[in-house]
């Protein structure tokens, strides 16, 4: 039988504010375990939270950048379940009353656009952290993570493929980092999807059983776990079966997910209004201003570089795909004057080396006006394409400024036809084999030539001059 998928996503992420959202302790990543905790957190009796204005107004702005409905009355709720994860033994989350409701984003399917809605964007705090011994003898719990302000983004089922899926929590990672709201690290946890999803013969209207594959933190693996899990849930109902509604878990290296606990209801957790928060009343005013600092968001930029700056719609994609990578691109742009120039830079030389060695290379001492000044050295054809590639290296080790590297390396392009001719020379008859298998007439024995030619220059010849002294060269050497 034809199927049809149906999937929608709750998608965590982090909120990158200073403090956690119902206390002092420092909101970050990698401390040693259980050193940024304090009563609160810890959930002792007699605490009281107060709530994070700065968590809020980054809800708010999130759900702007997503064009939802912001809610001008809400409250904070308390979800109750045990867990050793959470030592109040309740989560302080959002029940019938989310900040934000009713949105959508646009997602690239092929190429054409969709719109996916977001039912809602609620408040919540994230859980502290288990660490199972590889041994299997126990597990210890790291509370740091314990009330880390957290937003769950909740999708309409409208998603219909796993390719969709994975663009659209592409789409919602890159709002929110250009929003500025999460770093989005996914090997840190700090976004994280659930897939909630169902088949349906190809036709019916009522959505089928779904299960919910939680945490699942990398573009690839929604997209894998879907794929799997749609195939797993058909082959069930070709024999005969029915799926159960249940929680799993998807694990990624085996490529096959696992069933972990039937689906909880939500009056399984016996929510009520959390008695120790007033609730939350957001003015107009509060949200016109939080609207006015949302940047320029990826879908817009990407149709800026296509339209006036004339980047074919697969760089503009691929560049605005991380806002550190676009953020460097219309830097070297601007400093160069020629986003052409910038973007092919960027394409191969910058993506390639972040490719190789991580993210990290964003960090470093490189910034976009820094390699628009490469390419300034290299238009006005003072550095080669070779020398180029190395200042960038350099560039990103140290920070150094390409004019001091370019001078302490001594990379200026070599103009003198004496010297130029010279080592040429030398080349020629160095290798006698390579200078007749030219003389008859193949092209690649030039090619080699130049090449050692541009090597014996160490990469500082100027192209063209070398090009034509070694065709001179040849000429008078084959007399
Ligand atoms: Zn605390």
């Amino acid at each position: 039988m034809e199927y049809e998928i149906v999937i929608g996503l709750e998608i965590h992420a982090e909120l990158k504010t200073g403090s956690k959202i119902f206390c002092g302790c420092k909101n970050e990543f990698g401390d040693e375990p259980n050193t940024s905790c304090c009563p609160v957190c810890l959930g002792m009796p007699g605490t009281l939270p107060v709530l994070n204005k700065k968590a809020l107004e980054y809800a708010v702005k999130a759900g702007l950048a997503m064009n939802c409905q912001i809610s001008k009355f809400s409250k904070m709720d308390r979800k109750n379940y045990f867990y050793p994860d959470m030592p109040k033994a309740y989560q302080i989350s959002q029940y019938d009353m989310p900040i934000c409701y009713d949105g959508f984003v646009n997602i690239e399917t092929g190429d054409e656009m969709k719109r996916i809605g977001i039912e809602r964007i609620h408040l919540e705090e994230d859980a502290g952290k288990l660490i199972h011994d590889a041994r299997g003898e126990g597990s210890m719990i790291d509370y740091n993570r314990c009330g880390v302000p957290l937003i769950e983004i909740v999708t309409r089922p409208d998603v219909r493929t796993p390719e969709e899926a994975r663009s659209l929590f592409e789409t919602v990672k890159s709002i929110l980092e250009y929003t500025g709201v999460s770093d989005c690290r996914m090997q840190e946890g700090s976004i994280r999807a659930d897939v909630n999803l169902s088949i349906r013969p190809r036709g019916r209207e009522d959505f089928g059983i779904r299960t919910e594959m939680k945490n699942i933190n990398s573009l690839r693996a929604v997209e894998r776990a879907a794929a799997a899990e749609a195939k797993r849930q058909a082959e069930v109902l070709d024999q005969g079966g029915t799926v159960v509604q249940e929680t799993r878990r998807w694990d990624d290296n085996k490529g096959e997910s696992f069933s972990m606990r039937s689906k909880e209801e939500a009056m399984d957790y016996r929510y009520f209004p959390e008695p120790d928060l007033v609730p939350i009343v957001v003015e107009d005013a509060w949200i016109s201003e939080i609207k006015s600092s949302i940047p320029e968001l990826p879908q817009r930029r990407k149709k800026r570089y296509i339209e006036k700056l004339g980047i074919p719609a697969y760089d503009a994609n691929l560049i605005t795909m991380n806002k550190l990578v676009s953020d460097i691109f219309e830097a070297a742009a601007e400093t160069c004057g020629n986003p052409k120039l910038a973007s092919n830079w960027v394409m191969t030389e910058l993506l390639c080396r972040v490719n190789e060695k991580g993210e990290s290379v964003l960090n470093s001492g490189l910034t976009g006006e820094k390699l628009g000044e490469i390419l300034l050295f290299l238009e006005r054809g003072e550095i080669t394409q070779t020398s180029a590639n190395t200042v960038l290296d350099v560039l990103i080790e140290t920070g150094e400024k390409p004019q001091a590297i370019i001078e302490h390396l001594d990379l200026k392009i070599q103009k003198d036809e004496n010297l130029i001719a010279g080592k040429i020379h030398e080349i020629l008859k160095e290798n006698p084999r390579a200078v007749m298998d030219y003389a008859a007439g193949k092209e690649k024995a030039f090619g080699f030539l130049m090449g050692k030619s541009m090597t014996a220059l160490k990469g500082k010849g100027h192209p063209a001059l070398v090009r034509e002294t070694l065709t001179r060269e040849l000429q008078l050497y084959l007399k």
